[in-house]
């Protein structure tokens, strides 16, 4: 999958801004904030509909403006291609058209433009708590599988109606029923976002150690653990296992209000050569181990969806030097497309090395106004 042509009408600090990408490198430099991140997060918009850095859309209406709107044009594998058209205003919410029909459901986005973002705000995947984590792996899941993401919806959908009885304060005399009912189905549903996440993870640790090795030139392996809630012996086990611990937590979920067991408190352990990262990692650690992540990731969509997702590689060269830099576009599939962000000073270092001057496009963004170089 590719974007081919993008048309910004007004977004952030865009205003109608026309451009056509290579369908392998997009290199976009220029100095702190003129719009290099706001031009990938409208791709990243296009493809999951939602940002990679606001959760209110009114953001990202340029000031003293009312709307925010852009189209990209996608071709994929087939050479078939799409126009996904965004429009936002504050009293209509957002409206999305795939080749001119609207889409009611952004889930029936999710996972037909596949794409990997790395971004600024992206570190706390392996510095944060786990929920940060399960956010990144959830994502990842429902890219790859709409039936993970149908599952993760139900699964939240039940967790909030548990929670709900819990959090009760009328006739409690019903209380152990009515929360019974609720954990059945989060068994139900539960179980299989582990064993989702269980597969993924080891597949996932199949390419991870390669590309950090790859990237760092050193023989650490980079590795992720699962550890879910309920222990996972084998997957026939898993139902029987999680109702027992339901059953063993009720009284405290009743004291607390809230729901303690399930996949919504499962943690990913991320570590280099045995040591957890979280704890140890350097900071080039860290940026090398998420930028494996990132490309173990972009291998795993591609094997599940059949189609090489799209990279935005925002400020790729913060906390990697440049030579790094180089090995991780070695490593990222030659097929994908890619976004890489970088300031003018990354630029005149990049350009040393003449890598800039091969079948890359690249962008220099001042003010809002983006320019082929
Ligand atoms: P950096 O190298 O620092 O990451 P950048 O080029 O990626 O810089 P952007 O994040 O794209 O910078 O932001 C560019 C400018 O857009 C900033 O000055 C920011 O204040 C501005 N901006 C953000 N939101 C809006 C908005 N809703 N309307 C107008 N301008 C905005
Ligand atoms: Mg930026």
């Amino acid at each position: 999958m590719y974007i081919e042509k993008l048309d910004i009408f007004s977004f952030r600090n865009l205003k109608n801004v026309k451009l056509e990408f290579s369908r392998a490198i997009n290199f976009i430099f220029g100095d702190n904030a003129q719009g290099k991140t706001n031009l990938i997060e409208t791709i990243y918009i296009l493809c999951l509909a939602k940002s990679f850095r606001s959760r209110d859309d009114s953001e990202l209406i340029p000031f003293k403006s009312d709307f925010y709107s852009f189209d990209g044009y996608f071709i994929d594998e087939t050479a078939i291609s799409s126009k996904v058209a965004v429009y936002y205003t504050v009293t209509q919410g957002k409206k999305i058209k795939i080749d001119g029909k609207n889409i009611n459901q952004y889930s029936t986005l999710v996972g037909r433009f596949p794409i990997v973002v790395l971004s600024t705000e992206d570190h706390i995947i392996t510095t944060g708590p786990p929920a940060q984590r399960r956010k990144f792996f959830n994502i990842l899941l429902s890219q790859g599988s709409s039936r993970y993401l149908d599952d993760l919806k139900k699964y939240e959908r039940i967790l909030k109606q548990k929670n709900k009885i819990l959090n009760y304060s009328g006739d409690r005399s019903h209380l152990k029923e009515q929360v019974d009912i609720w954990n059945a189905q989060l068994v139900q549903t539960g179980t299989n976002l582990m064993l989702d996440r269980a597969k993924m993870v080891e597949e996932i640790n199949g390419c991870l150690a390669e590309y950090y090795k790859v990237i760092t030139r050193s023989d650490h392996t980079l590795k992720i653990t699962y550890q879910p809630c309920v222990p996972i012996k084998e997957s026939q086990t898993i139902p029987d296992t999680f109702k027992a611990l339901l059953s063993k937590v009720y009284n405290k979920e009743v004291k607390r209000g809230l729901s303690l067991i399930g996949p919504h408190r499962d943690e990913f352990k991320i570590s280099v050569a045995g040591n957890e990262l979280r704890k140890y990692g350097s900071r080039g650690e860290h940026k090398s181990a998420l930028v494996s992540l990132k490309a173990a990731e972009a291998e795993f969509l591609q094997k599940k969806t059949d189609t090489n997702p799209i990279l935005l590689l925002d400020d790729l060269y913060s906390e990697l030097d440049i030579e790094r830099g180089k090995r991780v576009l070695e490593l990222f599939t030659k097929s994908c497309q890619i976004f890489i962000t970088g300031t003018s000073l990354d630029f005149e270092a990049i350009k040393k090395t003449g890598f800039t001057e091969k079948d890359h496009t690249t962008f220099i963004v001042k003010s809002g106004n983006i320019a082929r170089a």
